[in-house]
């Protein structure tokens, strides 16, 4: 396998194995690193590279993308393939999943034939071993003439002996075969599993079937999708609720304290203004208004991806989604947007067909990112059950899952459109695999969505607050006639077509690096030259003053879930497509969706009276 690591003094371990069975969490268990998890197939898009715990010696681990056969008929086979065949690897470690190891030897079978530097871990022992599943490793070992090491990497366990194996593995002679067609080889597989797995009765599949049959039925599906998304948001709106208040509270007073420490050095004037009003009181207001729903939702939603529940969520979206001449895996691309446009974007790797992947790239920001849910929120709470008292709540995660029906109505029918005219095209088949219901792990899922979801998100977001918010100031304070002033004035005519007016539109565009800014740069623009707090009672009254009706609060939110998608998105879509003017597409989409739909709810005001 040409130059191996032997000689450069590092073992680099080339990690493979069938999507889903626990080869990131692997990868992570052994270097400590923290790469994406998640209960369903395709989420390892590209490959990553990780030194081994030093615990272990030295050793590189390439997590390359989940694949079933290394014959090229996919982009992650491609990958797959082709580091293995160009000799990068001084040992293959093919990760299987003990539960269904005659889908799996068909790789082992496959990677046996470029190497013989391989290893076959049979992981997830445990989730076998609950259905009566027992994989007999030494058999398997003798029956393939290399190591086989069983693991349930979840709780670390095997992993040394693991490491043990890979050292041996790379030491051996290569004597491999060359390629192997895919197909002869399923039989070989199929009696090799017939060897090494026993099982007992099967009651707990039995279960999982009808369960399935109820989350994926066609009406119990929708429904309980819907209920838990409604109840998503309803703990994420309740739980989120106080905490925002608290620490508005807490956080509003330090640009005004800082302000006055300030004009104590020669920073003080415009400057310290710029500093305080400007750049810290916006990142006050992003980090209290952002905070605590983002801690409340990323669990609750990683949550749902641990225990199997989103690919289930795909299955029921899948016949709308082809309908609409886009493809099932949309919905999972789209789940992720949720989270983050621009992590949704990159998601869209999992889509085989060209054309169906621009599709979802496209339609991707029509789903609200998290850097959205804050304002959606604050806007339902302050204006459309303000006076609902204790069911304001439940008034409210309804509104909001109405909200995201009505941005999962907007992208079926971007689709279509796609689909018709610019992306002309059949929908592909392709075999959406249900994973199983897993016991989520509650400490890791905590740890993980705090640590790399919600700190992350806040970080980017704050990291564009403080400098907005200091341009902005500066904008907006000087001269007898600020820019800012100059530039809503001029979008006045437009904005009020929408319902809105020309400093909520400027707000949109000066919010283009990142969308929490969106809010409180109105609220700056609104404020001109006075600084503003963070709290909620005093957001409502700054819209108030400035003519917000229900009307306007109700433009906004279309707005806020149709418009171009952030910086970070488009650079990302710029990435992903190699292509100018499909960046531009994925802008103009949905900003026409939502400057229609602005139009249309004005005009219907302006017909039918407020
Ligand atoms: P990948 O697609 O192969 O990278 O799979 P992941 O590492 O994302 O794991 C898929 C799911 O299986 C996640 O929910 C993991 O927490 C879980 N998992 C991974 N290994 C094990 C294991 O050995 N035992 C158990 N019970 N769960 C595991």
């Amino acid at each position: 396998m040409g130059m191996t690591g032997r000689e450069r003094g590092g073992l680099r371990v080339a990690l493979i194995g069938n999507p889903n069975v626990g080869k990131s969490t692997l990868f992570n268990a052994l270097t400590g690193l923290r790469r994406h998890t998640g209960n369903w197939t395709g989420k390892t898009v590209d490959g990553a590279e990780g030194r081994v715990r030093a615990a272990h010696g030295r050793m590189t681990l390439v997590d390359l993308p989940g694949c079933y056969s290394l014959a090229p008929t996919s982009p992650e086979e491609e990958v797959t393939r082709g580091f293995l065949m160009s000799g990068a690897a001084d040992c293959a470690v093919v990760v299987c999943d003990a539960s269904c190891l005659e889908r799996n030897l068909n790789l082992v079978l496959q990677t046996l034939h470029v190497t013989a530097r391989t290893v076959v871990c049979v992981n997830l022992v445990d989730e076998a071993a609950k259905r009566g599943i027992a994989v007999d490793t030494k058999k398997l070992a003798s029956i393939l003439g290399v190591d086989v090491v069983a693991t349930n990497a979840a709780r670390k366990q095997g992993l040394a002996e693991l490491v043990r194996a890979i050292r041996r593995a790379a030491l051996r002679e290569e004597t491999a075969k060359g390629e192997a067609e895919a197909a002869p080889l399923w039989d070989e597989a199929e009696r090799i599993a017939a060897a090494a797995v026993q099982r007992d009765g099967d009651a707990r599949s039995a279960r999982r079937l009808k369960l399935d049959r109820v989350l994926t039925g066609r009406f119990t599906g929708t429904l309980i999708m819907l209920a838990l998304l409604a109840l998503v948001f309803f703990l994420t709106m309740e739980g989120a609720n106080y905490p925002s208040r608290l620490l508005s509270k807490l956080l509003s007073p330090v640009p005004g304290l800082v302000r006055r420490l300030l004009e104590k050095t020669p920073l003080k004037g415009a400057a310290a203004g710029a500093l305080c009003d400007g750049g810290l009181a916006t990142l006050v207001t992003v980090i209290s208004v952002m905070l605590p729903p983002m801690a409340i939702f990323f669990p609750l939603f990683t949550l749902l991806e641990d225990l199997g529940l989103l690919p289930r969520i795909a299955f029921d979206l899948d016949r709308s989604f082809s309908r609409c001449g886009g493809c099932g895996k949309q919905a999972l691309t789209a789940c992720m947007g949720f989270g983050c446009n621009a992590a949704g974007v990159v998601g869209c790797r999992i889509i085989e067909s060209p054309r169906e992947r621009l599709i979802a790239i496209l339609t991707n920001s029509l789903t609200p990112c998290n850097g959205r849910f804050p304002t959606l929120t604050a806007l339902i709470a302050m204006f459309f059950t303000a006076g609902l008292g204790a069911l304001g709540g439940a008034a409210g995660a309804l509104i909001l899952t109405a909200a995201i029906l009505l941005s999962l109505g907007a992208t079926f029918l971007a689709s279509k459109l796609l689909s018709v005219t610019l992306l002309k095209g059949k929908p592909s088949s392709f075999v959406l695999e249900l994973p199983p219901f897993r016991t989520p792990r509650v400490g890791q899922i905590i740890v993980r969505s705090l640590l790399d979801r919600t700190l992350f998100v806040l970080g980017r977001a704050a990291v564009a607050a403080f400098p907005a918010g200091v341009i902005i100031w500066l904008l907006a304070n000087c001269g007898s006639e600020p820019p800012i002033s100059a530039c809503a004035a001029f979008l006045d005519p437009a904005g009020r077509a929408m319902g809105l007016d020309g400093a909520a539109l400027a707000a949109f565009i000066l919010g283009l690096p990142a969308n929490e800014l969106v809010m409180p740069l109105l609220l700056m623009i609104y404020r001109g030259a006075g600084t503003f707090a963070a709290g909620g009672e005093l957001m409502h009254e700054t819209l108030v003053l400035h003519g917000w009706t229900v009307k306007t609060a109700l433009c906004m939110t279309l707005l806020m879930l149709f418009h171009s998608p952030c910086l970070t998105t488009l650079l990302t879509v710029r990435r992903e497509t190699k292509s100018p003017a499909w960046t531009l597409a994925a802008f103009l989409l949905p900003s026409a969706i939502g400057a229609a739909a602005c139009l249309a709810v004005n005009g219907a005001f302006a017909i039918f009276g407020r």
